[in-house]
Formats: C-alpha cells, sequence, structure tokens
C-alpha cells in the first residue's frame, strides 16, 4: 500500500524493459493492491479498524504474492514471448510484497495495521514497520519515487543520446 514507492519501482524498472509499456508496468507494480482493491469492494478483505483486524491473506499474504507473481509472470510469457519480459513482470509484482513487508504495520499512516499474513492464518503479521514514522513514510515514498523517476529519465536519455549514432551507422 505504499503508494508512490511502487511507483517508484515501476519507474526504475523500465530500462530494463523498453519494449513494456510503463502502465504495463507499473500495474505489475500494483496488481496485489488492485487484487485487494477488488476483493475489499466483493467484502473479503479490508482495512484494519479499531475492532477489526485486516488479514489480507489472498492479495498481501507471502503465499499468494508468490502465485501472483508465478501467475503475471506467466501471462507476460505468453503475451509477449519474451522469457525475460516474463521474469521481470514477475519480480515486479513481488516487489510490491517485499515493499510492503518494509512499510508494514504502516501506523503513521494506518493506526490500526498490524502486518502482512504469510499464509492464510492470522498470525503472525509480519513488517519491518518503517512506515510506522512520519520521517519513514516521506524517504520511503518520495525518496524511493525520486530515486526511480531519476533512473527513469537518465536511461531515456541515454537512449536519445544514442539514437543518431545507431542512425548513421546503419
Ligand atoms: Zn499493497
Amino acid at each position: 500500500m505504499a503508494a508512490l514507492t511502487h511507483l517508484g519501482v515501476a519507474l526504475a524498472a523500465k530500462p530494463a524493459a523498453r519494449n513494456v509499456p510503463l502502465v504495463v508496468l507499473a500495474a505489475g507494480a500494483y496488481a496485489l493492491d488492485m487484487i485487494w482493491g477488488v476483493l475489499a469492494v466483493a467484502g473479503i478483505e479490508g482495512m484494519a479498524g479499531p475492532e477489526t483486524k485486516a488479514v489480507n491473506s489472498w492479495s498481501h499474504g507471502l503465499f499468494m504474492a508468490l502465485v501472483w507473481s508465478l501467475l503475471a509472470s506467466l501471462l507476460a510469457w505468453r503475451v509477449s514471448g519474451a522469457r525475460r519480459t516474463a521474469v521481470l513482470l514477475g519480480l515486479l509484482v513481488f516487489s510490491h510484497w517485499i515493499i510492503d513487508f518494509t512499510s508494514h504495520p504502516m501506523t503513521a499512516v494506518f493506526p490500526h495495521d498490524a502486518g502482512l499474513p504469510l499464509f492464510f492464518a492470522a498470525e503472525p503479521l509480519v513488517g519491518l514497520g518503517v512506515w510506522r514514522t512520519q520521517a519513514g513514510v516521506t524517504v520511503g515514498e518520495y525518496g524511493v519515487l525520486a530515486l526511480g523517476l531519476t533512473i527513469y529519465l537518465l536511461a531515456r536519455r541515454r537512449q536519445r543520446h544514442s539514437q543518431p549514432t545507431i542512425q548513421t551507422q546503419s
């Protein structure tokens, strides 16, 4: 649920996937939150409240995150036919869990957040809790977004500068 951090990761991944549109990479990086959104509307998952513990196993459990990553990878392989794209998309989907594991429990944003499940049980809920402090949120969100954007823009500039050389050679 670290909103901007996942976008930063998608931007940073773009130079490694020139043929994949950025929107597809972003969809991969946000896939678990999109699944959560659908399940939340269906009343299966949700937000933690003062009396309700949120165990979002289907979207954010470690086991299911691995399953979704594998499915995304297989889908990308089918669509693109490129093993590299398939691996990248799978890693991108799984990067969401790594970042959420780092950020949750993000009590600076959601006071009742208790962490992420591993399988389907309500115990244990895990996470490093970097988003427990406002400083953690700021660095984690804007810092990673800025880093990802820098990587993305530098790669784009390099690509643009290298294009005329390719043309004169041909
Ligand atoms: Zn999430």
